[in-house]
């Protein structure tokens, strides 16, 4: 969870946008400069002050996502580092980074990661009060007959596929598992179950959409692996899993640690 990975990517395009934006901005005010001076010279004044807020705004803001995700430290304003991520740097961080030969996945594994670190370094101001485990059906056996999408508790735990690991962890901790074949599922499912928490499995395309249609419920992206191809028989690191329900749920029978 805490090793440097696309998060430097991800918040390296974020500077590099800003940087850009900062430099454009300059050379506007430079163009236009001897005109307004011109008109009159106080008129330069509220022009550089509007800069110097916007640079101290954005770049602060950057910032404190930048010591956030790196350090793990909760720097962040209360309510809105995850909605400037999402609504703002991550199509900047998109397209610039298309503009770099950056394959789309790759940009948004790093977003993933990216939320994933703000997230981690939120934790304690998180709910876990409804957390939802939810699953790509791609993670099962293709030949198992068990219908796990209408309820993970039909898997026999065979071993064949990571269900049985993930579906003991559902056992161990209490928490509520759904398996959704698709992402017209998987948003009926956040919008019947309501949780406050969702930890998600999936690849990064279909995470990154998630994260942001499930915006402002947090959800945490776990990647899936895929040795066999896209959507068939996948993987996923159920440590992981289990790492992020031990932050956030304590095993039955258990009081939370402090
Ligand atoms: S572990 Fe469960 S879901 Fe996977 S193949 Fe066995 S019975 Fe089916």
């Amino acid at each position: 969870m805490r090793k440097i990975g696309g998060r430097g990517l991800f918040i390296g395009l974020s500077w590099i946008a800003f940087l850009i934006v900062v430099a454009s901005a300059l050379l506007a005010i430079y163009l236009v400069a001897p005109r307004i001076l011109s008109i009159h010279p106080l008129l330069m004044i509220p022009l550089r002050a509007g800069f110097a807020v916007f640079v101290l705004a954005v770049g602060g803001g950057l910032l404190l996502i930048t010591i956030a995700a790196f350090t793990g430290l909760d720097v962040l304003y209360p309510h809105n580092g995850e909605s400037i991520t999402m609504r703002v740097l991550f199509p900047i961080t998109l397209g610039l980074g298309k503009v770099f030969g950056f394959k789309k996945l790759r940009l948004m594994e790093a977003f993933v990661d990216a939320n994933n670190s703000l997230l981690w370094a939120q934790r304690k101001r998180i709910s876990s009060d409804r957390i939802l485990l939810l699953l790509p059906h791609c993670l099962q056996f293709h030949e198992c007959q068990w219908r796990i999408t209408h309820d993970i508790e039909n898997c026999r735990r065979c071993g064949k596929c990571v269900i049985a690991d993930i579906a003991k962890l559902g056992d161990e901790f209490g928490a509520a598992i759904r398996v959704a074949t698709g992402g017209t599922l998987a948003r009926k499912v956040v919008s019947d179950y309501k949780p406050t928490l969702i930890i998600a499995v999936a690849c990064g395309r279909d995470l990154s959409s998630g994260i942001i249609d499930s915006h402002p419920i947090p959800v945490f992206g776990v990647p899936n692996e895929r040795p066999n191809g896209p959507c068939f028989d996948t993987v996923v690191d159920v440590d992981r899993i289990a790492e992020l329900l031990k932050e956030f749920m304590p095993p039955k029978g258990q009081n939370k640690p402090d």
